[in-house]
Formats: structure tokens, sequence, C-alpha cells
């Protein structure tokens, strides 16, 4: 394999002094945005992404190798050639992140970024143990077209490290660019709880792709985001963190009649109970 300089590794001194300096901010300002136990669990799940990335990585970058034997188009390194993916790459984020929220399957996988009841540089570390392994599905369509392997890991890496800033709630707006980037403003929205605000504004590096999808809603100064999930797990516990949902899952798929139901549990929107559903009315009139 070859060396695929590690932005993301290389990034992690720079994330660690943000979160510091936002911590010691947080301290003068006591504005109370973190805490220490919250924050522990963040880095002990970023550390497990990590680690587990190491050699995931390393398979996704063999089947996307793979994959790329078969490129339809030979693209190289060339100035536009990164331009042009870092738009695809952007334009698929959304659609990962979006389908995240919609199917259970990989709302497992990516619940564990939104566990947290803070807002904070340190819940952007709070990274999935499991989603690296099945994600790239989404990408695969890059390499196939003919990026490079490695060019496409690479902008995967740069996407992730815009990512991080936009954790705060101490920028308030970002002026002008808010029409374009997405920011914290538009990231608070999209990890807030709050009617308005729930399964809004996926974006990744630009916001247009909301807007566009119609999933955009600004954030409101008199609705104050309320942070975490619909029904808090309440645990620092890092195995409960990763795994809760993928447990709830397997109880309920255990527990479905029949096969319909069971894939229901599965692939359908996460939260979806039987024993809540509306039913229709051809069902009803069956009772
Ligand atoms: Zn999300
Ligand atoms: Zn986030």
């Amino acid at each position: 394999m070859p060396q695929i300089p590690n932005l993301i590794h290389l990034a992690i001194p720079g994330f660690m002094l943000l979160l510091l300096l936002e911590a010691v901010l947080d301290a003068v300002m006591r504005r109370e945005l973190y805490r220490i136990k919250d924050t522990m669990a963040s880095l002990a799940m970023g550390t497990g992404n990590v680690i587990i990335g190491l050699g995931v990585k390393a398979i996704i970058f063999g089947v996307f190798t793979a994959v790329h034997k078969f490129a339809i188009f030979k693209i190289g390194y060339q100035w536009w050639a990164w331009i042009v993916l870092f738009v695809a790459d952007d334009f698929t984020y959304y659609w990962f992140h979006r389908t995240s929220h919609q199917c259970r399957l990989f709302w497992a996988s990516h619940v564990i970024h939104h566990s947290s009841q803070r807002y904070n540089l340190g819940t952007a570390l709070r990274q999935t143990w499991t989603g690296t392994m099945m994600t790239w599905i989404f990408w695969l369509w890059l390499p196939l077209i003919g990026f490079p392997p490695i060019m496409v890991m690479t902008m995967q890496a740069v996407s992730l490290i815009y990512q991080f800033w936009i954790h705060t709630e101490l920028v308030r707006t970002m002026g002008p660019l808010e029409a374009v980037l997405n920011t914290p403003s538009h990231h608070r929205v999209h990890h807030a709880t709050n009617a308005r605000y729930l399964d809004r504004n996926h974006a990744g590096s630009l916001i247009i792709w909301d807007k566009m999808f119609g999933t955009f809603v600004p954030e409101d100064r008199s609705d104050k985001p309320i942070y975490g999930l619909t029904k808090n797990i309440n645990s620092y516990n890092p195995l409960r963190i990763a795994f809760h949902e993928w447990i709830d899952i397997w109880h309920d798929v255990r527990h479905a009649q029949g096969w319909r139901l069971k894939m229901r549990y599965l692939l359908g929107r996460p939260g979806w109970k039987y024993e809540n559903r509306v039913p229709s009315v051809m069902e009803a009139g069956q009772s």
C-alpha cells in the first residue's frame, strides 16, 4: 500500500490545542460548555475511531484500488480534478450523512457522534467505531469514475478536518459565509433535538446541498438548540456509547414477527416501533 499522507493524524495536535483553548475560554466566560466526563468519553470514542481506522482504511484503500482498475475516465492529480473532487466528495458526504439519519443500519454507527448533550470541540472528536467499515460504500463511485483512491481518501480527510472547528458555541455567525459554507451556526442546528431542527443541515463543508435538497433550516436565536438524542443514553461508558443502538437493533429484530418487520427494524427510520405505528387504511380495515 503506498504511503497515504494521513492528514487526520497530522491534525490531532491542532485538534487538542484548539479544544484546550475552547475549554479555557469556557472556564473564563463561565459558559459551562464542558463536562470533564463527557469530554473524556468523546476523546475515548475519537481514539477508538483512529485505531480502528488504521486497519479498516487499508482494506478500503484495497477495495477502491480494485474498483479504480475499471475506471471510466483517466483522472490525474491536476488542480481542476481536486476542485471537481471537492464538490463530488461533499455531495457524497451530504447523502451519506442524510442516509445515516434516515436508515437505522447507518444510524447505529452515526448516533455516536450525536450522543453528547454538550456542543463543543470535544463533541467533534466523538466518532464512530463501526461506521468506517460501512460508509465507504457511498464513496465507491468516485474511484469508479476515475479519481485515484489516494485522492478520494485525502479529500475525505480534508472534509473531516474542516468539520472539526464548526463544533463550537463560541462562534455565533460567519456573516456572508453562512450562505455557502457549513458553519457553527448551521451545525448547531444539526446537533439539536428541537422539533424544528431535527434531521436538518446534513452538510459537510458546503451548506448548499441542504438548501438544494430541502433539508436546510437556519438557526433561530429564540429557539436555543437542545443537544443530544431525542432519547438520551445518559452514559459515559465508551462501549455503551459505541454499541447501544446495535444492541437495541438486535433485540428489535430478534423479537419482530416475520421478515418484513425484521427488515423494517434494521433498515427503517431510527426510532420506528411497531407498537407506535400508524395503521394504514387497509390494515385498519382488516382488524
Ligand atoms: Zn449527523
Ligand atoms: Zn457534528
